[in-house]
């Protein structure tokens, strides 16, 4: 292994806000250097400011994941400022929701294409400097809506989809130490679940008491119970687990 814990170089797509920001955090509080993905690299640098403030090493990079040529160059980059990355968590990712016959093809490429597409061209730049390392940790960031979730046949599938992308990662990539496992949260307050509140016409606080009231621990999810699960599977001991779906949803999911 090239790097020891202390030095390892994570990649977090999609967080310059949510739950990849509190993996971002996270991870630079465990000693990573963590190169800040998102659309636009200016709005990456709150959460490098709360990661440098609090003594940690972080840059923000800009990059459509669904762009090849900016993906590419993203990497390139993270090798150039921080060294060869070790660790990614592809978070990165966008709602289109609608009922299936008014859902557009745009709005099913779009959702395909940040998460689907995001997740395939990150893990293909990366494993080079995993495989040379001997040493990786992947994590796909899936959802419970993966088991179905009404108005949301694209997210449903592209979430489904990540699962199996996760599964066959984990025994192509596990004789070269690394391991790729997914992430399923259920109900987390950010601005994706304000939005899909805004989207169906209903005030958040009722709409996160109405979910509420459905966790069997009885609280909405935060950034911070998946940024926790993230950072033990991108740990050294999680080792041995691997092409794994942790639902990280208060309960247990059929
Ligand atoms: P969020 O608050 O909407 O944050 C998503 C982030 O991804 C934003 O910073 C967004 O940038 C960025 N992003 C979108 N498209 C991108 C692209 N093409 N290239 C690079 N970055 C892009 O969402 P979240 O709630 O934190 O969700 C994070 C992940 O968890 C997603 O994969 C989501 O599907 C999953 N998830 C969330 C929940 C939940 O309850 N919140 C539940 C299950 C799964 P902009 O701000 O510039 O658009």
């Amino acid at each position: 292994m090239s790097q020891s814990a202390a030095s390892r170089v994570a990649v977090v797509t999609g967080a310059a806000r949510g739950i990849g920001a509190a993996i971002a955090r996270k991870l630079a509080a465990g000693g990573m250097a963590v190169a800040v993905v998102d659309l636009d690299e200016k709005t990456g640098a709150e959460t490098v400011d709360a990661i440098v403030s609090a003594g940690g090493s972080a840059i923000a990079v800009g990059a459509d994941v669904a762009d090849s040529g900016q993906v590419a160059a993203a990497v390139e980059r993270v090798v150039a400022e921080l060294g060869p990355p070790t660790v990614l968590v592809n978070n990165a990712g966008v709602l289109r929701d609608n009922l299936l016959f008014k859902m557009s093809e745009d709005d099913w490429d779009t959702v395909m294409g940040v998460h689907l597409r995001g997740a395939f061209l990150f893990s293909k730049a990366i494993q080079k400097h995993m495989v040379d390392a001997g040493y990786g940790r992947i994590v796909n960031l899936s959802s419970t809506s993966a088991l179905g979730n009404r108005g949301q046949a694209n997210y449903a599938a592209a979430k489904a989809g990540l699962q199996g992308f996760t599964k066959t990662l984990a025994i192509e990539l596990g004789k070269f130490g690394i391991t790729a496992n997914a992430v399923a949260p259920g109900f987390i307050v950010t601005d994706m679940t304000k939005a899909t509140a805004a989207r169906i016409g209903v005030d958040f606080a009722d709409f996160e008491k109405a979910t509420v009231s459905q966790i069997p621990v009885g609280r909405a999810g935060r950034p911070e119970d998946v940024a926790a699960t993230v950072a033990f599977l991108t740990s050294e001991d999680a080792g041995f687990v691997s092409g794994q779906v942790i639902y990280v949803a208060g309960g247990p999911q059929d």
